[in-house]
């Protein structure tokens, strides 16, 4: 039988392609969204992609609002758990606007987390990220890892993770934060996908818009990295893959009798450096991708690479997706929505 869940920043895009995964479950989902930084229209798409599996119901509203994350508990049926992909994600900004991140990010945290509690949903499933590591030495990066954030969205990410451990310590609460590394690509229809405001930040946006002719270049940011071919080296996996973590994680916490606190990397385990992504999606699509090397971009580490076996021992999750698949359905998306949801 399907659950019901509540989705914070369930039109973004990671949410929204985990809503059309668990709504294909036939989970029914109310999403908390504040559109800071995506469109209805994702899940308008979500709905139709859906075909009738599942419902969706949309609260407009802000994670840091008790009454709108109230308003959420009291409408409708008994919410069974929460996935809490609600937050800011710019390294850049969170370093020139570090309380917005520690508003938005932590204290967003703790009004949904007070709202749980009160109404005896202790189930939650939080998007952490990869960046808590800071600048490694030693790979792969395990879970036990040292963390070592280096900015302040780093930092606020493992305020909330440290907030729900103790949350787990005082009982009853079964929580798992997925500290995912570079989720990229789309939902194979092309009709969902990543939509970047203004100039991507990202590598990945950046080269499709690059393939479609909306940007000149690529900007490699640095060749001079201790890696083989001096760019920097990311775990990149598909949202797709991404999507389906949550769906087994919210099956597994559900099945927990106790209280539990899982910290799960999620990635493939295969980092890529900027070089082989380019020429990947160069083979993937036909397409030339022009770019020119550049300094580093103040902030970057030269490497990031997951060991995900705690993820398959436990979950039994693993990515199946290939670099093709990302760069394919990326490039659909790209393809079919050449100015994201604002227009076609
Ligand atoms: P996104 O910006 O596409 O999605 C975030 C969603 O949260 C958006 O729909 C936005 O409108 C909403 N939102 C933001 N502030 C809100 C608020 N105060 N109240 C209600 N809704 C709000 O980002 P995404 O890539 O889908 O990331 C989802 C989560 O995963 C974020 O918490 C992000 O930090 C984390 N994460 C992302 C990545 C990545 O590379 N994309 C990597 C690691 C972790
Ligand atoms: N990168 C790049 N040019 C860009 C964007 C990113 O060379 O326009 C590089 C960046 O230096 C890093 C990798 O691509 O080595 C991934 O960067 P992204 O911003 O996508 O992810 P993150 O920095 O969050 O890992």
């Amino acid at each position: 039988m399907g659950h019901r869940f509540l989705i914070t920043g369930g039109a973004g895009f990671i949410g929204s392609h985990t809503a059309l995964v668990l709504m294909e479950q036939g989970h029914s989902l109310l999403v908390l969204d504040n559109f800071d930084n995506s469109s209805p229209e994702a899940l308008e798409r979500v709905k139709g992609l859906a075909n009738g599996q599942g419902s969706l119901e949309l609260i407009e509203g802000d994670v840091r609002d008790a009454d709108a994350v109230e308003h959420a508990f009291k409408s409708g049926g008994t919410i069974d758990g929460v996935i809490h992909f609600a937050g800011l994600k710019a390294v850049g900004e969170s370093v020139n606007d570090p309380l917005r991140y520690w508003d938005v990010n932590v204290n967003g945290s703790r009004v949904l987390t007070a709202a749980m509690e009160r109404h005896g949903c202790r189930t939650l499933v939080f998007s952490s990220t990869s960046t808590v590591y800071g600048e490694p030495q030693t790979f792969p990066l395990q879970e036990q890892t040292p963390t070592a954030p280096i900015h302040p969205y780093a930092q606020t990410k493992l305020a909330v993770e440290q907030m729900l451990g103790a949350l787990c310590r005082t009982g009853a609460w079964r929580v798992a934060s997925l500290r995912y590394f570079n989720p990229v690509g789309a939902h194979p229809s092309g009709r969902i996908g990543e939509d970047p405001l203004g100039i991507p930040n990202n590598l990945f946006p950046f080269i499709t818009q690059v393939a479609a002719g909306r940007r000149e270049q690529l900007h490699v940011f640095g060749d001079d990295y201790p890696t083989p071919d001096g760019t920097g080296i990311r775990d990149y996996l598909h949202v797709m893959d991404l999507a389906d973590a949550h769906g087994v994680t919210l099956d597994h916490l559900l099945q927990q009798p106790d209280s539990t606190a899982l910290t799960l990397n999620i990635g493939t385990g295969r980092g890529l450096s900027v070089l082989e992504v380019v020429h990947g999606f160069e083979r993937a699509t036909g397409i030339t991708v022009p770019y020119s090397i550049v300094p580093r971009r103040p902030g970057d580490v030269p490497k990031l690479e997951a060991c995900p076996l705690q993820a398959k021992t436990v979950l039994g999750w693993e990515a199946s997706r290939t670099l093709e698949d990302m760069c394919r359905d990326g490039w659909a998306w790209q393809q079919a929505n050449p100015m994201g949801y604002r227009r076609g």
